[in-house]
């Protein structure tokens, strides 16, 4: 029996363990994929508070291996579905059910998808949702990033180091993402804005060849051609698998309040799946304490 068991090794599931394990809570954290979550494939952090500058596998390594250190149990299977029999709470992977008193649910949030008809099948043939992953790979080539976020900003930044020509496609013509990475954007001359347009189809045999995108001003459509067209159009909440457990709001997003408590009793939820305006690292992190601590005193509260 855990304490705590958190669903999530991304930085507000990590960053719980700690707060957890430092109050002496016995906690398991259960990861379907890697550690790290999305931050892991970003290349520079540079707003966490303290620190200037950091890569985010580094940043990530260094949440895991003081989750470790401090004894918290991380497994990597994936959570399909959590009972709630009275005051103990079952989780269920394909291989294994743990019973722990609390459970925080810090499963974060996925790639959006353009829903076109042939992107998933072009995936790893030209399409790809993160750029420092595959961005090697287009060397020398053109390519584009979509998108108006600092992922898109960050992603073209990236790119601009090596690929030949990177277009950016955003459906508007203001962006959402950080001035100073667009004023850095703007600097590099292999970088083509192409702005209130959206990518229509995307074509080619086996690999990608071209993207159409459509002016929405004009109305008119145009092919450009690229090898690589990287997707940073935001992220949906992983939050399917606890559709009948917790509350959820319109878009999927685990509805709870600054607190972390979702509508069932030992229940919280922590991060980017979480209901709330500002999606951060560093209100990830703020999520895993606030969440873990107020299942400490919860489980402080049980005991007596
Ligand atoms: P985001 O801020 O939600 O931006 C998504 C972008 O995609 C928006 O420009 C949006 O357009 C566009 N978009 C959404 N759906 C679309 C569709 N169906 N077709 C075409 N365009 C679409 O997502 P993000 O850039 O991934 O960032 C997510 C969060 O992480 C943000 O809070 C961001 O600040 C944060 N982040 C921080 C850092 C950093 O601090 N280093 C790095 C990366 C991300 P509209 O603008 O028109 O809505």
């Amino acid at each position: 029996m855990y304490d705590i068991i958190i669903v999530g090794a991304g930085t507000a599931g990590m960053s719980a363990a700690i707060y957890g394990q430092r109050a002496g809570k016995k906690t398991l954290i259960l990861e379907k994929a890697n550690y790290g979550g999305q931050i892991i494939n970003t290349p520079e952090i540079e707003n966490y508070p303290g620190i200037s500058k950091i890569s985010g596998y580094e940043f990530a390594t260094g949440l895991y291996n003081q989750a470790k250190d401090l004894g918290t149990e991380i497994v990597f299977e994936s959570v399909e579905s959590i009972q709630t029999d009275g005051e103990v709470k079952k989780v269920l992977t394909p291989e294994h059910t743990y019973e722990a008193k609390t459970v925080i649910l810090a499963t974060g949030a996925k790639n959006r998808r353009l829903n076109l008809p042939r992107e998933q099948e072009l995936v790893g043939a030209g399409i790809s949702y993160c750029a420092t992953c595959d961005g090697m790979f287009f060397r020398g080539k053109d390519v584009a990033v979509n998108g108006g976020g600092n992922t898109a900003l960050e992603d073209a930044l990236f790119l601009s180091n090596y690929c030949n020509k990177v277009y950016v496609i955003h459906r508007r013509d203001a962006f959402r993402g950080e001035n100073k990475l667009l004023d850095s954007l703007k600097k590099r001359e292999n970088v083509e804005f192409v702005l209130n347009s959206v990518v229509t189809s995307l074509n080619g045999e086996d690999m990608l060849e071209s993207v159409t995108v459509k002016d929405k001003i004009s109305g008119e459509e145009h092919q450009i051609p690229v090898s690589g067209l990287f997707v940073a159009i935001g992220q949906e909440p992983e939050s399917l698998v606890f559709a009948d457990i917790v509350d959820r709001d319109e878009k999927g997003y685990i509805r709870a309040g600054e607190n972390c408590h979702t509508n069932v009793e030992g229940i919280y939820t922590a991060g980017d799946c979480r209901t709330k305006n500002v999606r951060q690292l560093t209100t990830a992190a703020s999520d895993g304490a606030v969440a873990a601590l107020a299942a400490c005193e919860y489980l402080d509260s049980r005991e007596g």
